[in-house]
């Protein structure tokens, strides 16, 4: 579900964004076969960026077959939805607030031999040679309303990038690579801080640093923009 958790995201100061080397400069319209298209090619696009600007073990994917099983791997699986503006009016009127952008799943942490996902090699393996433990999560993204809002879908996947920092870093504190899980994909509730408070402030900033290491003050803008009006 789309919860409520990003409510504050919404009032993210919407801009344009610079036209950074990465910065997708299809627009999402025409017929649904075509949007299609274009949301498989961004989905392409916004892995390369997502998994160039976090740790190695991070795992940004949209395609199944590109999760990993591997010891500590992080795997975010990105899902980017073809809702329309309208559409999203729509079901915003009759379900309340669903964000464009969202972490919608809370970090699982499962062990390599009891996945059933992974293959009967790897589950074997883990089991004679020692088990490993990945951790599974997930994204999903409107593009064509992060469009119609104006919004920078790469600042966006940073946002949201940030946020499964902080989770990551409170499944560390929780020990959720034993107990399975980590409770919620609120943060605020394990922090006992606002979810855009001084730790998540702190996992965007490093995410703006990267960003422009790689690409340049101009593609960190809108995350250095943002940061100064959370
Ligand atoms: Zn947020």
């Amino acid at each position: 579900m789309l919860s409520a958790m990003h409510e504050a995201a919404l009032h993210r100061n919407p801009t344009t964004g610079p036209k950074s080397r990465c910065q997708f400069s299809k627009n999402l319209v025409g017929d649904k076969s075509e949007i299609l298209m274009n949301l498989e090619e961004l989905s392409k696009i916004l892995c390369d960026y997502a998994n160039k600007v976090t740790p190695p073990n991070w795992n940004i994917y949209t395609d199944p077959s590109e999760h990993k099983c591997s010891q500590r791997a992080l795997n975010i699986h990105l899902l980017l939805m073809d809702t329309t503006p309208s559409e999203w009016q729509t079901r915003q009127r009759e379900t309340g607030l669903i964000i464009p952008a969202a972490m919608t799943r809370a970090q699982k942490y499962i062990r390599t031999s009891e996945a059933n996902r992974c293959n009967t090699e790897m589950r074997d393996d883990g089991r004679t040679n020692g088990d490993g433990v990945f951790a599974d999560t997930e994204i999903s993204m409107l593009p064509l309303v992060l469009q119609g809002e104006n919004q920078d879908p790469f600042a966006a996947l940073v946002h949201e990038l940030a946020h499964v920092a902080v989770n990551r870093l409170l499944a560390r504190r929780y020990r959720a690579f034993k107990r399975g899980h980590i409770p919620t994909v609120n943060s605020a509730v394990m922090l006992e801080e606002d979810m855009h408070g001084p730790t998540y402030q702190k996992a965007l900033r490093r995410f703006a640093s990267r960003v422009e290491a790689k690409w340049g003050q101009e593609a960190a803008e809108t995350i250095w923009q943002e940061l100064e009006n959370i």
